[in-house]
């Protein structure tokens, strides 16, 4: 008999995180809600999910994806509460403010990369020596988010924001094609403008009404529209798809 799905989201306490959880939660996944600040929203969110979807089981679990300790941390409550992890949602990312090259100093970029690239590849060690068939697991699948700004870039902006997503699609590439031989599957989805709390911490809200001009469907994505692509590529539907990343932009 097939497993129940079990799948970590990290950064689910809101944005294309929660959204996804809601959407997985409905196809019958059990599912470790990772944040990193927001106790609160991550929690009601796993209280939603355990009304809604009774006989599943849901987690909230607190671990800065940056940091090697919490993760490890994160991963053996993970073992011990919830079972095999066979799925596993890299969203967890930070945008940094708006700023030109000349403005911007080592710390930003420190911590940029290592939310961005440095907790994609810690949770995704920690997902493939659980998933990898060569080490005694099942396989499984793993998503990486990325932005159409890895390919845009996002000159005046946040350029080191572009870059750090650039890295996750390589590493899409690299991960994809070394892991699937232990029957995990990785891939990526890379989001163009989606309405999500994010634009606020970069303080480019404001700039969303003339961006909306440049997209070829004209409007902003939502995040639902987010979380179908990496369900879709966390399903067997996607048995196929292997290291490459979707963009899901509305032809931006
Ligand atoms: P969001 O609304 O800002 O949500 C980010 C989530 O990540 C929150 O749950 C947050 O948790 C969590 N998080 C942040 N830093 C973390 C850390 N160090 N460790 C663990 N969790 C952390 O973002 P979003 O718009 O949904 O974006 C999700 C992903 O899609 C990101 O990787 C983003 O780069 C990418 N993306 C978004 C867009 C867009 O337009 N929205 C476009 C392209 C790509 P707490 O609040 O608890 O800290």
């Amino acid at each position: 008999m097939k497993p129940v799905p079990l799948t970590l989201i990290t950064g689910a306490s809101r944005g294309i995180g929660a959204a996804t959880a809601r959407l997985l939660a409905a196809r019958g996944h059990d599912l470790a809600l990772n944040y990193a600040r927001d106790a609160g929203s991550a929690q009601a969110l796993e209280a939603e999910l355990r009304a809604a979807h009774p006989g599943q089981r849901f987690l909230a679990l607190q671990a800065d994806v940056a940091d090697e300790a919490q993760v490890l941390a994160m991963f053996t409550r993970i073992d011990a509460e919830l079972g095999r992890l066979n799925g596993l949602v890299n969203n967890a990312g930070i945008v940094v403010p708006a700023q030109r090259l000349a403005q911007m100093d080592m710390a930003r970029w420190q911590r940029l990369f290592a939310v961005n690239v440095f907790g994609t590849l810690l949770c995704s060690r920690e997902a493939a020596r659980r998933m990898s068939t060569r080490q005694g697991g099942a396989g499984g699948a793993i998503v990486n988010l990325s932005s159409r700004a890895a390919k845009l870039g996002s000159p005046g902006i946040y350029a080191d924001y572009a870059a750090s997503k650039g890295a996750v699609d390589s590493l899409t590439v690299s991960l994809g094609r070394e892991l699937i031989g232990e029957g995990i599957r990785v891939n990526g989805v890379r989001p163009g403008i989606i309405e999500t709390e994010i634009h606020a911490d970069s303080g480019t809200m404001d700039l969303l009404p003339a961006a909306t001009a440049g997209i070829p469907i004209q409007r902003l994505g939502r995040a639902e529209e987010v979380a179908e692509a990496i369900a879709w590529l966390l399903s067997d539907a996607a048995s196929y798809t292997v290291a490459t990343t979707l963009d899901v932009a509305g032809g931006r």
